[in-house]
């Protein structure tokens, strides 16, 4: 059958069809849809699958390694910063190796389009010591996902596949195989000195694995392409660019290109001979220079490390085609693009986030320090809410380190932390604890909107329904807070401006007074969540009563709403009907009382 996938649908297609049948994963762009896209294949082809969207990423490599331990196929799929959360289990998952086949998929974002890091994680796989395969289009992550599951098998070693942003999100028509049950024969059989060794053991799995890769290395073969003189190493989705770039120039004569579908584990000499042959080279590759750093002798290459390759940012054609200018294989200068004037992101018109963070400024105003995380509510930055954002969870341990360091001293600025309630879940509970036990005053507010709204609206925890079964048992945030110990807890609808400023208030009086950390819940569904779409309050009309508008732009600069507009002829401001949901949450914004709803 032949089907129309991205780069991610097409990984869904080829784990499952290789026999995938344990797949776990958290939630980050650009690797969000491998899981929903593997949970629809499991309901079309009624195959016998676990599938989940796990608390964390450091759960999902355990979860998937203890099914790979018990002879199940199994994959775990993430961002990259994804992995920085799961390198612990992983390390070890490489060390004691796998059984019945364990493919860790990780999904870069060189850009960064939509991340905090532009890190590579084949990096990773090199430090854990494992083997790592690199598809260039979606036909290739489909394929290499099999392959990945059969090499993983083989050798009993986890095998990373790494895609980029643009091999996950670009489409391409895929022809593919039979996906049916083979039956599963589901074993753990107990080996102590394997899966609970001792450090005084573990020398012995680590030489295991080092054998592991000399084997692999051997197996792994390089693609030549092209005749030419020129001999250019690349890997990926360049090489993807690199082969466009030869036919638009028609360069089939003068590069010579080796295309290695694994960087890691490399067999140096192999690459030592053609460079040898060829006297130099030029290495071009997505990331760090990982295949770069592998050649022994770098005398006669040119890549990242020289600077003949940028040191950062995506290599997309044009920088690709400056590389080949500059080494004299073209004539090219890249032409002059008009940017359309930058938009910044924004909450979503009507996002219950929004109301939160206008009214947290208003309470605490510009001497407060405000901890933000991850999520979209890092946005809480256009309301002035948001001074630092992190890493998954930072935003309590930062309000805890900061109330810690004001203390020494005797400062005693208020610190607002804020926390999206999947976040909460995966990173943001065990530094709450460390804040109770420590007994550290700061303010949390857990923004919840019932789902991981950034990412494509997944589950979380707290929700009845998952990726594929749906009688999940919800977990409660406010019993978790309450068991940490924490004694002040309050729950409000995050539409309710007036009580949230109650709230807030009444929780500045609380850490003024007391030395432990006060918590609010401000929960609103998702604008765009059904239940969001259903539920949520809708006036007739919110509109701008032009008369009494002053033009003064207070509602955009404190409240932020897309749908609130400058009118460069009028001077004043309008609501865009277009992207409107009226929900008249921007009311309370006008000074001058000029924003009015239809009920
Ligand atoms: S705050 Fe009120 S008066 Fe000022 S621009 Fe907005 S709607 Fe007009
Ligand atoms: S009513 Fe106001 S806050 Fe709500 S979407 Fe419209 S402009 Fe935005």
């Amino acid at each position: 059958m032949k089907l129309f996938l991205s780069g991610n649908e097409a990984i869904a297609f080829g784990l499952m069809e290789a026999g995938v049948r344990f797949l776990t994963a958290y939630p980050g762009t650009p690797s969000s849809e491998v899981l929903p896209a593997a949970a629809e294949i499991k309901k079309r082809f009624n195959l016998n699958a676990y599938i989940e969207w796990s608390v964390n990423e450091k759960v999902a490599i355990e979860e998937a390694t203890a099914a790979s331990f018990c002879n199940v196929p199994s994959a775990c799929v993430m961002k990259q910063v994804g992995l920085n959360v799961g390198m612990d289990p992983f390390m070890n998952t490489a060390l004691v190796g796998t059984v019945g086949g364990f493919v860790l998929v990780v999904a870069d974002d060189p850009g960064p389009h939509s991340s905090q890091t532009e890190q590579d994680s084949r990096f990773m796989a090199f430090f854990a010591k494992t083997p790592v395969l690199e598809p260039s289009t979606p036909k290739e992550a489909y394929k290499f996902s099999k392959e990945a599951l059969s090499l993983s098998k083989r050798y009993e070693i986890p095998v990373m596949l790494r895609t980029t942003t643009r091999v996950s999100h670009s489409r391409e028509d895929i022809e593919i195989g039979n996906i049916e049950d083979s039956g599963l024969s589901v074993e753990f059989k107990k080996d102590r000195d394997r899966y609970a060794a001792t450090p005084h053991f573990r020398f012995i799995l680590h030489k295991r694995l080092n054998e592991k890769l000399e084997k692999i290395k051997i197996e792994n073969e390089i693609e030549e392409h092209f005749n030419g003189d020129t001999l250019i190493i690349t890997s990926g989705i360049s090489f993807a660019y690199i082969c466009d770039i030869v036919e638009e120039f028609g360069l089939e004569n003068k590069v010579k290109v080796l295309r290695i579908k694994m960087p890691f584990p490399l067999d140096e000499s192999k690459i030592q001979k053609y460079i040898d042959e060829y006297g130099s080279a030029i290495v071009i590759e997505e990331g760090y220079p990982l295949i770069e750093m592998q050649i022994v002798d770098r005398r006669d290459v040119k890549g990242r490390n020289d600077g003949t390759v940028p040191k950062e940012g995506e290599l997309t054609v044009d920088v690709i085609k400056s590389i080949f200018a500059k080494s004299g294989l073209i004539d090219y200068k890249k032409e002059e693009v008009v940017k359309p004037p930058f938009k910044r992101p924004s909450l979503c018109p009507g996002c219950g986030h929004r109301s939160a963070f206008y009214i947290i400024r208003k309470t605490f105003g510009n001497r407060a320090v405000y901890t933000g995380d991850i999520g979209c509510y890092t946005l809480g930055l256009n309301l002035n809410a948001v001074d630092t954002v992190h890493c998954m969870g930072a935003s309590v341990s930062f309000a805890f380190g900061f109330n810690k360091a004001f203390s020494l001293d005797k400062n005693s600025k208020p610190i607002v932390a804020t926390i999206g309630d999947s976040t909460f879940f995966h990173s943001g509970i065990t530094p709450l604890i460390d804040a109770v036990h420590n007994r550290s005053p700061f303010i949390l507010v857990i923004l919840d909107n019932s789902t991981v709204a950034m990412t494509g609206n997944q589950t979380t925890p707290a929700n009845e329904t998952g990726a594929s079964e749906h009688n999940k048992k919800p977990v409660s945030i406010e019993k978790i807070v309450e068991a940490i110990g924490v004694e002040f807890l309050r729950i409000r609808d995050a539409y309710d401006i007036e009580g949230m400023k109650e709230d807030l208030e009444a929780a500045k009086g609380y850490i003024e007074n007391n030395d432990l950390p006060a918590v609010l819940i401000f929960r609103h569904p998702c604008v765009y969540t059904k239940e969001g779409l259903e539920s949520n309050i809708r006036f007739e009309d919110v509109y701008i009563e032009q008369d009494k508008c002053t033009g003064c732009k207070v509602c955009i600069k404190d409240f932020e709403c897309p749908s609130l507009v400058y009118n460069e002829e009028t001077n004043k401001v309008f609501i865009d009907a277009t992207t409107c949901i009226k929900c008249g949450q921007c009311v309370v914004s006008c000074p001058f009382d000029a924003i009015r709803v239809k009920r």
